[in-house]
Formats: C-alpha cells, sequence, structure tokens
C-alpha cells in the first residue's frame, strides 16, 4: 500500500467524459488499496476563458499592474478549478469512492502574497492525512491557495502541477503521478522527430534543463520544487484506458518517473534534446571594457522585466573596447532595443544590431559530467549539415546552441541522431 498523489490537467478534465475517465483512474489506485489525493486543474481552455473577461472589464484609473486588480483577478481565475474538483468529487462517489473537494484555503495551501504569481509557503495536510487513513479521497484544486491577506491567490499560469507535488511534499506521499495529454518524457519532441523515444527514468536535474529550455511536459517550478523535496513524480497519460493491463503496476506503469540521479542505472551520455523558438539576439558592438559594464546593461533590461537567456562577452583585444551578445524572446526585443538605446551613453558602445526568430537547441544529460567531447561531437554534426552557429553556452549538464530558425528540425533530428537516441 503506498500513498500517492494523482494529478489531471485541464485537457485530462476537458468535458464531463472525460471527468468520469479520470475518477476511473483515480478508482484503479483506491481499489488497489492505496491512499489517494487528488489534485485537478481548470478544464481545458477554461482559464484562457476566465483571463479574458478579467481583460474585458474596466481598469482603475492609474491601474496598470499587468494582473488589474491582482486581488479579483485571482478570486476570478481560482473559480475554474473550484468546478473541477465538485465534479470530480461527484463523479467519484456515483462509483463508490468516497470522496471531497478541497480549495485551496480550505486545506489551507499557504502562498505568499504575490497574487497572480504566488508562490506556496506551506501546506497544512493533517486533515487530508487523516481522512485518507479512513479511505477518503481529497479532490484539491490545484493553481491556488490562501494569501496572508486571506484572500485566495494563484500560483501563474501551469501552476497546478507545482500545485500537486507541493501537496505530495506535504502528505509524504510516494509518489506524485502527473496524469498528462502525453505518455511520458521524450528524448526529444516526437512532432519534429517521429523516432523520438519515451524515457522510463529521467534524473530532476536533466528534466529541469528539459523543462527550462521549452520541453512543455511541466512547469519548471514544479520540477524545482520535486528536487529540492525529492518528490518522485511519474508523467503518464490519462487517456490510456484506465483498466488497460499495467495501468495499475505501482512499481512499473507506463510513464517516464522524475527521479534522483541514484534511481537511475543505465545512465546516458545524453538523455534529450530540447529546443526553444522564438529567440532574439542583440549584440552590442565595442561596449567600454571596464567594471559595471554587464550591470549597466543587464540591470535596465531587468527592471523593464525582460528576461536574458545566453550571454557571450569576448574578451577584448587591446583592454578597451568588446562585443556583448545575449538573446532575449523575440516578444521582448523591440523593447530590449529601446532600454539599450536610452542607456547608450552611460554604458558606452557603438551600435546595437539584432536579430529575431532565432532557436536555441539543448543537448542535455548528466552523463556530460563524466565524458569529454560531447560538445565536439555536437558541433561537427551541425557543421556536416551545414547549420551556422551562433552562439554556445554550457553548464554542466547542458549544452545550448543558438541558431536560425529555420534550421531549428534539421538541428534537432541531427543531434537527436548523433548521440544514438534513435536506437533501442
Ligand atoms: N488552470 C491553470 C492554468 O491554465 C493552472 C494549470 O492548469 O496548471 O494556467
Ligand atoms: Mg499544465
Amino acid at each position: 500500500m503506498a500513498r500517492i498523489v494523482m494529478k489531471f490537467g485541464g485537457t485530462s478534465v476537458a468535458d464531463i467524459a472525460r471527468i468520469h475517465n479520470v475518477a476511473r483512474h483515480v478508482k484503479r489506485e483506491v481499489d488497489a488499496g492505496h491512499e489517494v489525493a487528488v489534485v485537478v486543474s481548470a478544464m481545458a481552455g477554461k482559464t484562457n476563458e476566465l483571463v479574458s473577461w478579467a481583460r474585458e472589464m474596466p481598469r482603475a484609473a492609474g491601474d496598470n499592474s499587468p494582473f488589474f486588480d491582482a486581488r479579483e483577478y485571482d478570486t476570478i481565475l481560482a473559480s475554474g478549478e473550484q468546478v473541477t474538483s465538485g465534479l470530480l468529487a461527484i463523479a467519484l462517489q456515483s462509483i463508490g469512492v468516497d470522496a471531497r473537494s478541497w480549495q485551496g484555503w480550505q486545506i489551507p495551501i499557504r502562498t505568499s502574497n504575490a497574487h497572480g504569481a504566488a508562490r506556496i509557503l506551506e501546506i497544512d495536510g493533517s486533515e487530508i492525512v487523516r481522512r485518507m487513513g479512513l479511505g477518503q479521497v481529497a479532490v484539491v484544486t490545484g493553481f491556488q491557495g490562501l494569501a496572508p491577506d486571506n484572500r485566495v491567490a494563484t500560483l501563474g499560469r501551469g501552476g497546478s502541477d507545482t500545485s500537486a507535488v507541493a501537496v505530495a511534499a506535504a502528505l509524504k506521499a510516494d509518489r506524485c503521478d502527473i496524469y498528462t495529454d502525453v505518455d511520458g518524457v521524450y528524448t526529444t519532441d516526437p512532432r519534429i522527430e517521429p523516432k523520438a523515444r519515451r524515457l522510463s527514468r529521467i534524473s530532476f536535474e536533466e528534466m529541469l534543463e528539459l523543462a527550462s529550455q521549452g520541453a512543455k511536459v511541466l512547469q519548471v517550478r514544479s520540477v524545482e520544487l520535486a528536487m529540492v523535496h525529492g518528490v518522485r513524480t511519474f508523467v503518464r497519460s490519462s487517456f490510456e484506458d484506465p483498466d488497460a493491463p499495467g495501468m495499475g503496476d505501482f512499481d512499473n506503469p507506463p510513464g517516464t518517473l522524475i527521479c534522483d540521479e541514484d534511481e537511475i542505472v543505465e545512465q546516458q551520455v545524453v538523455t534529450g534534446i530540447a529546443y526553444a523558438k522564438d529567440e532574439a539576439q542583440i549584440s552590442l558592438r565595442r561596449v567600454a571594457d571596464r567594471p559595471g559594464v554587464s550591470a549597466g546593461i543587464f540591470g535596465p533590461l531587468a527592471e523593464a522585466n525582460i528576461n536574458v537567456d545566453m550571454i557571450v562577452q569576448n574578451v577584448s583585444e587591446d583592454g578597451s573596447k568588446t562585443d556583448m551578445t545575449f538573446t532575449v524572446p523575440t516578444g521582448d526585443l523591440e523593447k530590449a532595443v529601446s532600454v539599450l538605446e536610452n542607456v547608450k551613453d552611460s554604458i558606452g558602445f557603438d551600435a546595437i544590431q539584432s536579430e529575431a526568430g532565432l532557436v536555441k537547441v539543448s543537448v542535455i544529460g548528466i552523463g556530460m559530467r563524466s565524458h569529454a567531447g560531447v560538445a565536439a561531437t555536437a558541433f561537427k554534426a551541425l557543421a556536416e549539415k551545414g547549420i551556422n552557429i551562433r552562439a554556445i553556452t554550457t553548464s554542466e549538464i547542458k549544452i545550448s546552441i543558438l541558431i536560425d530558425g529555420a534550421y531549428a528540425e534539421l538541428a534537432v533530428r541531427t543531434l537527436h541522431s548523433v548521440y544514438g537516441l534513435d536506437k533501442q
């Protein structure tokens, strides 16, 4: 017998039929004797609809926060999950599973005061644990909690993954199963490379890199949290028949386990290839090479809420001028350039050059720590396809390469094959 948190995303609860299907997944685990808590998202498209309704409302004079009156924005957005939790509790009851819905504030899931983008601070799981002991399933609303001002706060888009992992940590669950519309984590995007394979296991660190480099299976923050608390997290599909053979196999169900690297026996050097579209490159030419220049460039960009990703700076030839290249999301390019124009004189550079529509391809694997030549292999393979590299950054377990958007798919396929990920 184990304790499991089961999380169902928006597409898994998209309509009433799908909610009944989810109930059958839950019943399977309850019938196997496990203690179960469920975390749900809003029905697919619901949160977007709520956001658009909020946007239609007139603004108070002088209110230019991104979330309007953030407390009311949260009141509106939190309703999506509330609906799902009630519907699923009824669906469970109708097939003989004792279930009760829980809003974030009822548990409570305590959050910071940052309405619209709150962080989970603390969860009191005692009452849920008590009821699980009596065989009752808690159906918890994801994406929300109770802020110090005693009002509902939401966690930022996609936040129900984070809710699920946090609830699993608080309940000391054996596993957090994330049910979604894909059946696991793949070596790369199967829409680009049909030979992509589902990974049976991936380490927290690799998953964190994959998620932040563009793979959209899980919210990045949920992976961070799982890593910090050591929550074994399982990505699997809700679209399979809940009673198909193997679905209830606790030790080896179909899907991908995200776990500590010690649990991964057969470690590959490279685990996956990720890509992020819509990158833009900015190069500052002949920047003064003196202390404070980087702060002078990236400080104002940060203040303008622009997320800078890759940064490449050269050592200057004569100690006085250098070039500085970095990337920002294409959507922020215009804003970034105007911020930099404004500080041009105080920083001191000759020209700004920029280009949009680039792609960042990343090779990820913890095996890189102990293997030489992984980067050289990538560069050679891309060169053979005539793909020009614009910038490179690396970490211990990742190599990211910036290239022209037109070569994205070719680069992903080339790298996927050169590291042998097509095989097996
Ligand atoms: N319903 C919320 C959203 O769409 C939270 C989530 O689904 O993770 O962002
Ligand atoms: Mg999601």
